[in-house]
């Protein structure tokens, strides 16, 4: 099956799924909608989505974070958009925010609350990852098990933990 096909399947395990049961949105007003910079990385093939349903609020261009695969050095594409999008379309990143997969120093894959999201979301900083909706993390788990069946997705989210860890140093737990 094409890439995007997997990510359009896996986009639907958060249609409904969300990271408490309330509506955090109203906790906040969507601050995670309204950065100024608004960027949110692709996961490596994901872009094809955007390319196949051409969104009109979406922009992707490629960033300067890259990882290698197979002896090529590939640029992560990032999505732009003005706070605004279809639900059903988003991408990946904003459906699992404020979590964030990442591979531990021994190897291991595991879902953490990504330490990006420390200075706008009121969840991530109130929560521990065992307060959050069970059901949500463990869509999570599920999407990240069939995508790291994938080598370059492998390798891909190694790079990205090791940009995880510059967060992490800036808030420690
Ligand atoms: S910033 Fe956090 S609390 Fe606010 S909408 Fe986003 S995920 Fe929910
Ligand atoms: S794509 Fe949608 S969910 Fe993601 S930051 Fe933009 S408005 Fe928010």
């Amino acid at each position: 099956m094409n890439v995007e096909y997997i990510y359009l399947q896996l986009y639907r395990l958060f249609d409904k799924s969300t990271p408490i049961k309330a509506d955090c949105g109203k906790l906040c007003k969507k601050r995670c909608c309204k950065g100024d910079d608004g960027g949110m990385y692709l996961f490596p093939g994901e872009e094809k989505v955007f390319k196949l349903l051409k969104p009109n609020w979406a922009k992707t261009e490629k960033s300067d974070f890259y990882y290698e695969f197979g002896g090529k050095r590939k640029n992560v594409p990032i999505l732009f958009c003005d706070g605004i999008c279809d639900r059903y379309q988003r991408p990946l990143a904003c459906r699992i925010f404020p979590l964030t997969p990442y591979i531990n120093k021994d190897g291991k894959a595991e879902i953490i609350i990504d330490p990006r999201a420390k200075s706008m979301c009121p969840l991530s900083n109130t929560l521990d990852i065992a307060d959050f909706d069970g059901g949500f993390v463990k869509n999570i788990k599920k999407a990240f098990a069939v995508l790291m069946r994938s080598k370059e997705i492998t390798e891909y989210l190694k790079a990205y933990s090791e940009y995880i860890d510059e967060y992490k140093k800036f808030f420690k737990e």
